[in-house]
């Protein structure tokens, strides 16, 4: 964020500058990590997959006691708004809500105010270079707490995950507990067999459920694959004929290597390349966030 940023975000109830946005110090999103949050695709003006989004925020805030400041019609509205005050046609909308601002104690006292911020960022979602080269992966121990499937703001792990990505040159980790992998750092990791079944973790507490995931399952079995969903070793990742991997801000990317063995062929396979073209095939039916008329369109 620079000072020439032109952003506007909604922060504590106000559509405001991003530049000039403050939240106060006391606040336990700052002090604890205290808060969950969503990323939302927005690719040509449509918001992607956002009732799912917006029931898995819901939940997160449920499984850590704080109240949702908002119905879904009204997250759904801020989103629109924030889109519209932005023009934000390709990009990501970030939601975060934390427990909200009160005196340091690792204890909460009911009753307080959630702090509700969105911002939008302004990168492309869509038609990634990655999607033709594949994904350079590596594996590392998953160093998490054993609530993976609350979007918590608490990201240490991952952010020391994707340090090391980046240290290493690659473009995502996949983490180990054992010799199991969980998830990506931050997406849904899948293996494709030599008999054509696809292969993702169970939903469990150990991962997140993606959404991104819930969607794409929905198109392959549409499309007739077969899915079993089970955890998969490192082993069977690295004999798999295909891999890719899923989240909203990637959608879906083939991957190409995983510690540096050819995954496949290499290319991104055939199972990845129809599910890709079906899963951007259906988000253009979607309706776009505001009308034409309203000169976005
Ligand atoms: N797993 C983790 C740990 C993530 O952080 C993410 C997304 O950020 C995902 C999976 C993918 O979830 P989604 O498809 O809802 O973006």
């Amino acid at each position: 964020m620079t000072t020439t940023d032109t952003r506007i975000a909604f922060i504590r109830g106000q559509f405001v500058p991003l530049a000039e946005a403050v939240i106060p110090v006391m606040d336990r999103g700052f002090l604890f990590g205290d808060g969950v949050y969503e990323v939302t695709a927005v690719i040509e003006g449509r918001l992607v997959d956002d009732t799912p989004h917006l029931a898995r925020l819901a939940r997160s805030l449920a499984e850590i006691d704080i109240p949702n400041p908002f119905a879904a019609p009204e997250w759904t509205a801020i989103e629109k708004e924030l889109m519209r005050r932005n023009g934000l046609r390709n990009g990501l909308i970030y939601i975060q809500v934390t427990r909200g601002v009160a005196e340091r104690a690792f204890a909460y006292a009911d009753g307080l105010a959630p702090t509700v911020v969105l911002f939008p960022q302004f990168q492309p979602v869509q038609y990634s270079p990655l999607t033709k080269t594949g994904a350079r992966i590596i594996t590392l121990p998953d160093q998490r707490w054993t609530r993976c499937d609350i979007k918590s703001t608490s990201l240490l792990a991952q952010v020391m995950a994707k340090h090391a990505v980046s240290q290493a040159g690659a473009h995502e980790a996949w983490m180990t507990r054992g010799d199991q992998i969980t998830e990506g750092a931050s997406s849904t990791a899948y293996i494709v067999t030599a008999g054509g079944d696809v292969i993702t973790r169970d939903l469990s507490p150990a991962v997140l459920p993606g959404i991104t995931r819930q969607t794409i399952l929905k198109i392959a079995r549409a499309r007739g694959l077969t899915i079993v969903e089970r955890p998969f070793t490192r082993a069977e990742a690295l004999a798999a004929t295909e891999a890719f991997y899923t989240s909203a801000s990637t959608i879906a990317i083939p991957v190409a290597t995983i510690d540096g063995h050819p995954i496949g062929d290499r290319e991104p396979g055939p199972v990845f390349q129809d599910l890709y073209a079906a899963y951007m095939r259906d988000l253009m039916d979607l309706p776009e966030a505001w009308p034409a008329e309203d000169g976005h369109g």
